[in-house]
């Protein structure tokens, strides 16, 4: 992948969406699957012992993501996120990262994970080129692991993350969504391993996706709440923004540590103005905001016998419906504002 960088047409494509955002992130949640049952991602009839998750065949195939990924690449996308669900459960991952790494034009295709199978698959992932991670992690307390996510394996997610530092994965960040009486308690903690690990430790405002998280105006914190509890731990230094940083608001704890702090506010502070990004679900979905239920059905377009060119008018279909805004915080305000789309089918 890196090689290729000198390979790419001198004019890259630029798409931009009705209000003038550059749109170069496609995010693709390649499963639904998982080998956690998280508190906040898991329905009431996964819980019920029902399955709902999608069937192998309502998923697209690998040959079916390389070709939209070619397209998307021809019209400006230039970054790609692999999420699910598990990305790394899915057959034969590997294969088809392998073969996307190979797709000309793509500079930046990254991953994030619940670090399960991190340590079986980290060096196969840097090897293809997939330098930059996002590992999930609520909890540093290996019996809370169990009980949000529902599976005894702290240590080996904690062994991923060493392995994918040891490895050189840059930067890795880990991820914590912040629940009130869930696991806020642990702030500090994650806060202190910014001190002495090069992670980038970002901590995620609790989302209302999905009609059975725990989410209610009780367990959601927001980021400035979150940074407040912060303040007698260190002083937080802002740093310059790097094009790795994403949504994050970046911060250090005190000049001598070694990684940061992130913080990413969905609803407190939304990013929508600067919003590049669009999702392909696992059920073959292009849905142009995480927080707005409306998605465009590519599955059928690309199961209908199309062309390129249909596909090209599909994902540009997503794109002019792209919102100019999400409003979940007003929204909540007045009426709850929940949207009904799965975590694991868009993938986050
Ligand atoms: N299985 C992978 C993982 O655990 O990282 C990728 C999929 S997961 C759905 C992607 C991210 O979404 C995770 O960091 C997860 O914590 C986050 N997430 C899920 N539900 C959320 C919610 N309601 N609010 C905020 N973040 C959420």
């Amino acid at each position: 992948m890196k090689d290729k960088k000198n390979q790419q047409p001198v004019n890259t494509p630029v798409l931009t969406d009705m209000f003038s955002r550059t749109i170069s992130y496609l995010r693709l949640s390649l499963t639904d699957r998982c080998n956690l049952k998280c508190m906040y991602c898991v329905t009431e009839d996964e819980k019920n012992g029902c399955l709902v998750k999608l069937g192998q065949e309502e998923l697209l195939t690998y040959e079916e993501l390389l070709r939209v990924v070619r397209v998307a690449v021809e019209m400006g996308i230039t970054k790609l996120r692999l999420t699910g669900g598990e990305p790394l459960v899915r057959h034969n991952i590997m294969h088809f990262i392998s073969n996307l790494a190979s797709v000309q034009g793509i500079d930046d295709i990254r991953i994030t994970t619940n670090g399960v199978l991190l340590e079986k698959y980290a060096q196969r992932l840097f090897a293809a080129g997939v330098t930059k991670i996002n590992i999930s992690l609520d909890t540093l307390k290996p019996e809370r692991f169990t009980e949000i996510t529902g599976v005894d394996c702290f240590n080996r997610v904690w062994k991923g993350i060493e392995t994918a530092l040891a490895i050189g994965f840059s930067p890795v960040k880990l991820n914590m969504v912040v629940m009130r009486d869930i696991n806020d308690d642990e702030l500090p903690a994650f806060a202190e391993l910014s001190r002495e690990m090069p992670l980038q430790v970002r901590f995620i405002e609790f989302m209302p996706i999905g009609t059975s998280t725990r989410w209610n105006q009780n367990t959601y914190m927001s980021s400035d709440e979150i940074m407040e509890r912060f303040r007698t731990l260190g002083e937080l230094i802002p740093m310059e923004k790097q094009q790795a940083d994403g949504p994050a608001r970046v911060f250090k704890l005190g000049a001598d540590a070694v990684g940061s702090l992130g913080f990413i506010s969905p609803i407190s502070h939304h990013f929508c103005d600067r919003c590049n990004r669009l999702r392909l679900t696992s059920e073959g979905r292009l849905r142009s905001c995480l927080l707005h239920d409306e998605e465009t059905d590519l599955k059928s377009v690309l199961r209908a016998g199309c062309s390129d060119a249909d596909i090209r008018e599909t994902l540009l279909t997503a794109i002019r419906n792209k919102p100019k805004g999400h409003q979940m915080a007003e929204r909540l305000k007045e009426d709850g504002g929940d949207c009904h789309g799965r975590m694991s089918r868009i993938g986050g």
